[in-house]
């Protein structure tokens, strides 16, 4: 599975970080970038799918499943 966070969306949050702090950095402003260059470790899916539900702004997408 591989996310990707889409900058024009992003506002910063950090919701996404705060449930999953494994699959995104985040700058200085909160703004958010999916870790690892989007490659969920797996086992980790779940908290992907949690991470997406959750950012208000729906800026996570799954670029492969
Ligand atoms: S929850 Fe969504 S809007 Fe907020 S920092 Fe994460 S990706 Fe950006």
């Amino acid at each position: 599975m591989k996310i990707h966070v889409i900058a024009d969306k992003c506002q910063g949050h950090n919701r996404c970080y705060v449930l999953a702090a494994e699959l995104f950095d985040v700058d200085d402003y909160g703004y958010a970038t999916a870790a690892n260059d989007g490659q969920v470790p797996a086992g980790m899916e779940e908290k992907a799918q949690l991470a997406i539900a959750n950012c208000p702004e729906r800026a996570i997408e799954i670029i492969e499943p």
